[in-house]
Formats: C-alpha cells, sequence, structure tokens
C-alpha cells in the first residue's frame, strides 16, 4: 500500500484553502459536504466561490497567506497554481504537522485527495497513490456504475437497527448472515426504494424469524484457488471467498488471490511449517472437521482445481465420514492456465489427438508412471510436481521412441506476474531446467504442440527445433 487510507471527522472544524480556482471550488464543496468550516485565502475569487462568501458558508481570509492563519487549522489545501506560495504553505503546514495537500503536487503534500464517491453516509474513496489521478477517476465512475444512487438510504436504514440486531443476535456470524438477508432481499429493496415504513416492517419480521431459526451447521466448500492470478477464480469461488468465515490455504495459493477473502474473515495457513515440514493431511482434514463442527463457514482453498493432483479427494472423504457438508468449487487447473498464457493448445488437429495429466512426484518420491502411454506419438503431457524428475522423465521417454527433439516447455508460476518460461528439447530441457533455478511451483508440458507457443523475447526463451 502505497498510502495509508482514513476518513477524517472535519464537521465543525476548520479549514484553509488557498486559491481561488475552479480546482479550489472543488475541494471547498467537498469539504462543505463534509460540514467543514472553510477559510479561503485568495488574491482573487469569482462564480461559485464570490457566491458561498456571499452566502457566508465560507469566510475570506485574506488575499495573502499569513502564517497565523493556520491557527486552529485543522487540514490545509492549496489550490493555487502560484508555485512559491504551493512551496511557502506547504512548509508552514508541515512545520505545524498539520496535513496539507497541494493540487496535483504530490511532493508537497503529505496527504493525497482521493477520487469520491459520495453516497453518505457512505463514502467511497479511491487512490493510485499519486501515480495517476485520471486511473483512479476511471475507477471511480466503474464503482459508481455499480452503485445505486439511493445507497446511502440504506446505510441509515441500517443504523437504526444497528443496536437492535446486535443484542438480538449475538452471534457475530449470525448478524452477518442476516445483514446480507436484509442487503440482498426485500428490505433492501424497499428501504433503497425510499419505503422506510415498509422496510422497518420487513426487517422486524425478518429479524423476529431469524432469531427462533437454529444457526445454520457449519460446512466446507472445498475452491478451486486457480493457478494464480486472481481474475481466473470462478464468480462462486469469489463469492464464497466474501463470505467465509475461515480460509484455509496453503502454499500453492497467490497472495493475490487470497486477498479476495473477506478482510475480516479468519485465515488459517496449512502450507510448510517450520523446517520445511508440511502439515500432515491428516491435521489438514482434523481442522476442517474441528472448524465446521465450530458452526463456521470454512473455504478451504486449493491451488488449481481440488481434485487435480490436490489430495481434495482425500478432504471430502475425511469431511463425509464426520457427517459435514461438503462442496467442490471446480478451479482452473495449472495446465490449463499455463497453457494459455504460454499459448500451447493443448490439443491440436494437426499435433495431438490426446491431452494427459500426470504427475512427476509420488507419495514416496519415486517416479514411477506408465512410460509406454506417455511415449506415444500425437498427444501432448503435462507433468505436474515433475521439475525434480525431468531427467528421468526425458531418458524414459526418449527410450520409449520419443524424438530427442520433441519439444518441452517449462513454466513458472504460470498465470501471475512472476512467471517464467523456458523451452527446450527432451534432449537439454533438464539442463536447462537447472540453468534457470525455477524455486515456484513449476508445470512441465511434453509434445509438439509446445512448438506452436508463441514466442516472446525477452522471457521466452524458445528454440525451435530447426535451431536444435
Ligand atoms: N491442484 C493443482 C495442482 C497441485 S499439484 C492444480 O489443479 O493446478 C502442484 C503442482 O501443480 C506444482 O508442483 C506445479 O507442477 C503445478 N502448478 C500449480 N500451480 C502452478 C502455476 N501457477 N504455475 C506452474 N505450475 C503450477
Amino acid at each position: 500500500m502505497q498510502t495509508f487510507p482514513i476518513f477524517l471527522n472535519l464537521r465543525d472544524r476548520r479549514v484553509l484553502v488557498v486559491g481561488g480556482s475552479e480546482a479550489a471550488a472543488r475541494k471547498v464543496e467537498l469539504l462543505l459536504s463534509a460540514g467543514a468550516q472553510v477559510a479561503l485565502i485568495a488574491d482573487k475569487v469569482g462564480g461559485e466561490l464570490a457566491e458561498l462568501i456571499d452566502e457566508a458558508r465560507i469566510s475570506w481570509a485574506g488575499r495573502d497567506f499569513d502564517e497565523a492563519e493556520l491557527d486552529g487549522v485543522s487540514l490545509v489545501i492549496v489550490a493555487s497554481e502560484d508555485e512559491a506560495l504551493q512551496a511557502r504553505v506547504s512548509q508552514a503546514a508541515r512545520g505545524r504537522c498539520l496535513p496539507v495537500n497541494v493540487v496535483d503536487r504530490p511532493a508537497l503534500s503529505s496527504f493525497i485527495m482521493p477520487a469520491v464517491i459520495d453516497r453518505a453516509p457512505l463514502t467511497i474513496a479511491v487512490s493510485s497513490g499519486g501515480t495517476s489521478p485520471a486511473l483512479a477517476r476511471r475507477v471511480r465512475a466503474e464503482i459508481a456504475r455499480a452503485l445505486p444512487a439511493t445507497l446511502g438510504r440504506l446505510a441509515r436504514f441500517a443504523e437504526i437497527f444497528r443496536e437492535q440486531v446486535r443484542r438480538t443476535l449475538v452471534v457475530p456470524r449470525a448478524r452477518r448472515l442476516f445483514w446480507d438477508r436484509v442487503f440482498d432481499g426485500r428490505v433492501g429493496e424497499l428501504a433503497l426504494a425510499g419505503d422506510e415504513i415498509g422496510a422497518r416492517r420487513e426487517l422486524i419480521r425478518l429479524l423476529d424469524g431469524v432469531r427462533r431459526e437454529t444457526p445454520p451447521p457449519g460446512m466446507v466448500h472445498l475452491v478451486g484457488a486457480g493457478p494464480g492470478d486472481p481474475d481466473l477464480l470462478t464468480l462462486k469461488a469469489h463469492r464464497l471467498l466474501q463470505r467465509a468465515d475461515v480460509v484455509v490455504y496453503d502454499r500453492l495459493v497467490s497472495a493475490e488471490v487470497l486477498a479476495m477473502a473477506r478482510r475480516d474473515a479468519e485465515r488459517l495457513y496449512v502450507g510448510k511449517r517450520r523446517a520445511h515440514h508440511c502439515v500432515p493431511q491428516q491435521e489438514i482434514n482434523d481442522r476442517l472437521v474441528a472448524l465446521a463442527r465450530a458452526g463456521k463457514s470454512v473455504v478451504r482453498l486449493k491451488g488449481g482445481d481440488p481434485f487435480v493432483f490436490g489430495r481434495g479427494g482425500e478432504e471430502v472423504e475425511a469431511l463425509t465420514r464426520a457427517g459435514i457438508a461438503v462442496e467442490v468449487v471446480p478451479g482452473i487447473t495449472a495446465a490449463l492456465g499455463c497453457a494459455a498464457t504460454a499459448g500451447i493448445p493443448l490439443t491440436h488437429r494437426d499435433h495431438a489427438q490426446a491431452c494427459l495429466f500426470v504427475t512427476g512426484h509420488l507419495k514416496d518420491g519415486s517416479v514411477d508412471l506408465d512410460w509406454e502411454m506417455l511415449a506415444r506419438p500425437r498427444q501432448t503431457v503435462v507433468i505436474y510436481m515433475g521439475i525434480n524428475a525431468l531427467g528421468v522423465i526425458s531418458t524414459q521417454l526418449t527410450a520409449r521412441g520419443l524424438p530427442t527433439s520433441t519439444p518441452v516447455a517449462l513454466i513458472e508460476n504460470g498465470t501471475t506476474e512472476r512467471e517464467r518460461r523456458v523451452v527446450g528439447t527432451l534432449a537439454c530441457i533438464e539442463q536447462k531446467a537447472a540453468r534457470s533455478g525455477f524455486k515456484g511451483p513449476t508445470l512441465c508440458v511434453v509434445g509438439e504442440v509446445v512448438g506452436l507457443a508463441h514466442t516472446r523475447e525477452r522471457d521466452f526463451h524458445f528454440e525451435s527445433r530447426i535451431g536444435l
């Protein structure tokens, strides 16, 4: 995070605005809507600002800036083009540790003015950390489009019942579910439409009903987190992440995907522990069962798809045995994500009529695959967890008749910003992998289709079969 977002209470606080420009008028307008007492310093005022002074809604504090004007001020905004003045006010304000913003001059500002969506009491502020106000404005427009203009009504309405709901439903999860029902359902519709009496009646009815209900039992969703890019999550995965009480995740789940979870959901890491020992599967199963028994809505996030080399089957079994409801939400498996970014069509009319997904890592650390089957022509073989077995894989496949010139791609951290790729042939891939020093999750794709991958000069070291 480049800047730290907070919302200031400026009601009845004195704020100094320097400058009489159009930009100054916009800031004054925002400050007034937050209830601030605005004092303006400007050598010329016209238009809207002059009207506001006439109507005594803001006060005019003179033409020139005098440091004494900072007495009793909570915030300073400079919207003047005069650079010497900008620097002088900024320095004086900072000298007193007063928050100051100079329009379009991040270097002179101690805070950034965000792009604001005002659905009072709901306020949304967007900042690009000073990098691109234009982009922040675009994001604001996108968000604003998705929000009803009357959203503020809903917030005000919810406030009326907040205490009563808190007293009636003491368990936080029950309260959250209740408010979800309020906002998603008829109460929300009525409140947004301005029918407060109807909304009140409906809410009381709903609250009464919920009070009598036994709380829903806990459940576990085994959710495919995809290969890393959060945009590749399914809509369902996203929705569940927004509602989860607990998110249980491991090393394969990218930080970007995890960030999609509800802010205050509990996060439980079950990846590598101290000294690189994995949390045993049994312990993970037990934890999932215990969390669900405690009534929690658990999202067990698993890299890629839960049922592709993810031990999802074992977790489902354990949960079902314990009588816990479980739902599996598929995700984009690494093979599909990596193939897409690398531009490798896994099947192709001219090159591959089948595609096999295999694992290069067995329980006991050995590699024991059906090599005859894997070495057949006109198919693509995708090897998960195969990076340490490249030597065996190349030797076995060529011994069974695959040409040493068969193209092989290695894709590390596929679909993320850290993605790296190396392409070679069965003859040289082990050596190339050793040189690349892949540490992250890496997928291996063997087959003619790799030769169709799009090449990129910088990060894609493709060596065509002609060159090798
Ligand atoms: N359930 C997962 C696979 C788990 S096995 C899925 O469906 O994708 C772990 C292996 O998956 C890793 O060793 C690596 O071979 C592969 N893998 C997972 N995510 C990857 C990624 N983003 N890029 C490359 N390989 C990945």
